[in-house]
């Protein structure tokens, strides 16, 4: 459950009740609704506000919409429909959100930065001169390979970090993929290298604007790949760019996205020069509001805490980057504190060498038990709350709980179907343990988006998964030709790898 949120609780075992929308198309001599696609038997997890779990349940789509939900005895003959999927040994979940994720810039060189570097070498040794050698073709395969990892393990849509150059070939192939997405530029005007990210304010502005003109709220692939506006954030953005990304995003009514405080060089930095720390810096300026996404928030004060909470803003945890870099997330994050000042917490997975994988069901593992550890006390983040964040937390972050987040009529028909047949799934007593402790993405059999089927038996069938893993193979050993680098293995190896 997400701070906004006041009703509680997962529910296991089958509620009555079916709900359904209005004005439909009827066959003519049953009288039965047409609709495009029924999804039958399954175990459906709605993550609705009563949290209702409904055994052998139906869920009918029409036009990518769900349009009923029930127990599937309840809705026996009403439909008509031009497909049939059988979910009978299936548990159905809504798609999970993924809060924080670099798709153009990492999938393509995973794990090539040396997992004992400091933050400093990380970012500015690593990962900002390999997002520079990035070619079109490159962030294109990435994306894709981004979108096939987050689509195979249950993410249905994922907001981005920035794309570092090719904004239209990211948006392409994330429309081929069949995600939904929200993207955008990789923005700031502060540092000088690497000499191709050099921006001005005036030329950050106008690539924001560019981006939100060209690709905005449903101006792309039916409106699934929209640009938001992102900033890189940290200390890497003037107070004039900070201003007018406000402005922006306010005259575009899309979302605010940024890095800020993984670690403390952030808030030492802000102190230096404004005085302030960086949260309260940001508000000063106007920058905080209920669409604004502030990815990690691991060291904040009590008043930053306060400030997120109070203006409604969302926090995209990311667990797995904050153990893989040593933030101290378990010694000095504030989670718990955040949720119980209103502010939304949700998960990310950030990058492909920060975190490595793009799994959110492993992430949403780590959010369950670090802070039970942390605080030494079990009931902090129960696991009902913590599937919450991955999918209701994330689409309200995004702005899209009214299209994602649950499975609910009128909302998009963004369906996980896992397979029980395996043993983490056996036996099933509590569907939410299941989900955030037991099971993760490798269970995951099929996955629609708009009610329309992108996985089947856990394979991609928007795109050729052989030729995107040979394409990226290739690309990748370009993209380290470029910088005249090799991955530092820490074993002795014969041959590439
Ligand atoms: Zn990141």
């Amino acid at each position: 459950m997400t701070g906004r949120e006041s009703d509680g609780g997962s529910r296991s075992g089958p509620e009555p009740g079916v709900t359904r929308d209005s004005g439909p198309a009827r066959d003519p001599s049953t009288g039965a609704e047409r609709v495009d696609l029924v999804v039958e038997g399954g175990l459906v997890v709605t993550m609705d506000a009563a949290r209702r779990v409904l055994a052998d349940a139906t869920v009918a789509v029409r036009d990518g919409m769900v349009v009923a939900v029930g127990p599937s005895a309840d809705l026996a003959g009403q439909f008509v429909a031009t497909a049939r999927l059988d979910a009978r040994r299936r548990v159905v979940v809504p798609g999970l959100v993924n809060a924080h994720l670099h798709v153009s810039t990492e999938p393509i060189t995973r794990g090539v930065v040396p997992d004992d570097t400091s933050f400093e070498e990380n970012v500015f040794g690593w990962l900002s001169p390999l997002a520079a050698a990035l070619g079109e073709e490159d962030e294109r395969l990435s994306a894709q390979l981004g979108a096939a990892e987050c689509l195979r393990s249950g993410t249905t849509c994922f907001l981005d970090a920035g794309t570092g150059w090719h904004l239209d070939a990211v948006v392409d192939g994330l429309g081929e993929a069949g995600i939904r997405a929200q993207v955008g530029r990789r923005t700031w005007d502060r540092p000088a290298t690497p000499e191709k990210f050099r921006q001005t304010t005036s030329q950050a502005v106008a690539n924001l604007t560019d981006a939100l003109d060209r690709h905005g709220a449903g101006a792309a692939t039916d409106g699934r790949v929209r640009a938001t506006a992102i900033l890189v954030g940290h200390t890497t953005c003037t107070d004039d760019l900070w201003r007018a990304a406000r402005s922006l995003a306010d005259e575009h009514r899309v979302g605010l996205s940024f890095h800020m405080s993984p670690a403390p060089g952030d808030a030492r930095q802000f102190l230096a020069e404004t005085g302030e720390r960086p949260v309260v810096h940001l508000d000063r300026l106007g920058v905080l509001g209920d669409d604004v996404v502030l990815v990690h928030g691991v060291h904040l004060d009590d008043e930053e805490v306060r400030l997120l909470g109070e203006r409604g803003c969302s926090v995209a945890h990311c667990p797995t980057t904050a153990l893989k870099v040593a933030y101290g997330v378990s010694q000095v994050g504030r989670m718990p504190e955040l949720v119980a000042a209103g502010a939304n917490l949700c998960i990310g997975t950030d990058g492909a060498n920060a975190a490595n994988a793009a799994d959110l069901y492993r992430a949403a593992y780590l959010v369950a038990g670090l802070w039970k550890d942390a605080r030494r006390d079990p009931s902090v983040f129960p696991a009902a709350e913590v599937f919450a964040m991955a999918t209701r937390g994330g689409a309200r972050a995004l702005g899209l709980d009214h299209e994602i987040g649950s499975i609910e009529v009128g909302k998009r028909a963004d369906l996980v179907l896992h397979d029980r047949d395996r043993p983490e799934w056996t036996p099933l007593h509590d569907v939410a343990n299941q989900l955030v402790y037991s099971a993760d993405g490798r269970s995951v059999h099929t996955v629609l988006v708009d009610g329309r089927i992108v996985v089947d038996a856990g394979r991609l069938v928007t795109v050729d998964e052989e030729r995107l893993y040979a394409a990226a193979e290739v690309a990748a050993r370009r993209v380290l030709g470029r910088l005249g680098r090799r991955p530092v293995g820490r074993w002795p190896e014969r041959g590439a790898p």
